[in-house]
């Protein structure tokens, strides 16, 4: 078995695990990503990724291969009741989930970093610095970067373990459809609001978020129906997009809430992105967060040279006010979009028609640049 014990063990080749494994590869630090799958996940959804997220990627030099093959929509286009409220310049890269993982593994390949699949993470011995994972492999390591998203085996082996998940009351559908769409479109309605935007290569991706009492699982691979869809939103606006009545890719999945961690490490485990403070998708700022923790973590290791007790308690500081807030605003942001009341609805519209609100709310999460904190 090969000796990784002077390795950081990065669980998890998502997002936040792959930009680590780049930040720590193009530092001279020692590091191994183990992931659960037998490839870099592909789950065929969109992502959008706001100025914050993509000052990330412009410092690991994959801003432009990222461009290539994904959108830079013109305008952010808002709908109330299929009436249009307002038009507003893009500032977000509207991409694939797919096409992030590809140009982040391209470039920790590139450094020639390693990567260990159908790895999945099952225990943890503290005490003996041991990962011990389901093919019956284990291995030592150093210091563990907890990147496994979501259900994170490591919060659950770690005594830090978030609390929950508590259905959240909104379930969402997802595809992906072919379109020559510009712009990202937002429908605003009672008790929904559907997004389409562009991803690149002549595809668009729909998302449609229901406030329900039917719970659904928190699972990504969840077929849903194209009936059933149609039955619980307005059929005028599911009857612009026409291929999704052929389309065999429709999804459905309930989203959960947990509480946010009062820290974000444990011994020698340091938690990043979903694996760290699970959020409602509500803002598109998951991913973005994700790049941030990375971005933070990685450079900390460098600063501290290797003092991993130094890196972890001023990553904590610097993160958990940010966490907090993008975790409060994701969560009341369904609520604005949902407004059921006519006299609230008609207000909302018109200070999103009238006063800039809408770039004043994404300019105080946007302008945050990670790079300034450390
Ligand atoms: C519908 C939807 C739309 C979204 N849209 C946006 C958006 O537009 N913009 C945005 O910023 N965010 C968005 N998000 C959120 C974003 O996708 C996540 O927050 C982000 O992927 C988190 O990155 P991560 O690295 O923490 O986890 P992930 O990217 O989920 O990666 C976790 C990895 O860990 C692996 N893993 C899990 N368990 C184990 C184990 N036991 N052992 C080994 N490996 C393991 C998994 O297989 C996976 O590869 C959206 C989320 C949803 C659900």
């Amino acid at each position: 078995m090969k000796d990784y014990s002077n390795h950081i063990a990065v669980i998890g080749a998502g997002i936040s695990g792959l930009t680590l494994g780049v930040i720590l590869k193009s530092c001279n630090i020692p590091c191994v990503i183990f992931e659960k799958y037998d490839s870099v996940s592909e789950y065929g959804a969109g992502i959008s990724i706001s100025p914050n997220g993509l000052e990330v990627l412009k410092s690991l030099n994959i801003y432009d291969d990222l461009l290539k093959i994904s959108s830079k929509p013109v305008s952010s286009i808002f709908y109330s009741n299929l009436k249009k409220i307002t038009e507003i310049p893009n500032e977000v890269i509207t991409s694939s989930r797919k096409s992030l993982y590809k140009v982040l593994y391209e470039k920790y390949l590139s450094f020639d970093g390693e990567i260990l699949f159908d790895h999945n993470l099952v225990s943890i011995d503290f005490s003996m610095n041991s990962l011990y994972f389901s093919n019956k492999k284990n291995y030592r390591f150093k210091h563990i970067a907890a990147c496994d998203g979501i259900k994170s085996s490591c919060q659950n082996l770690s005594s830090a373990k978030i609390k929950g998940p508590v259905y959240s009351g909104y379930s969402v559908w997802r595809s992906i459809l072919p379109t020559n769409q510009k712009n990202i479109i937002f429908h605003l309605g009672a008790n929904f609001h559907i997004v389409t935007y562009p991803i690149g290569m002549n595809q668009s991706s729909f998302v449609a978020a229901i406030k329900t009492k039917t719970e659904l699982n928190e699972s990504w691979r969840q077929k849903g129906d194209y009936d059933d869809l149609r039955s619980e939103l307005p059929s005028s606006i599911i009857d612009e997009f026409p291929s999704l009545k052929q389309s065999n890719q429709i999804y459905k999945w309930g989203v959960f809430t947990r509480p946010l961690p009062n820290a974000l490490f444990d011994k020698n485990i340091t938690f990043l992105g979903d694996a760290a403070h699970p959020i409602v998708p509500f803002l598109g700022q998951g991913a973005c967060l994700a790049l941030e923790d990375a971005y933070a973590f990685g450079n900390l290791i460098t600063k501290y040279n290797n003092d991993f007790k130094k890196a972890q308690i001023e990553y904590q500081n610097i993160r958990l006010n940010r966490i907090k807030l993008i975790h409060r605003k994701s969560t009341n942001q369904a609520k604005l979009n949902h407004l059921k009341n006519p006299i609230l609805v008609y207000l909302r519209n018109v200070l999103m028609r009238f006063t800039g609100i809408i770039s004043m709310r994404t300019n105080a999460i946007w302008s945050y640049k990670i790079s300034k904190k450390l």
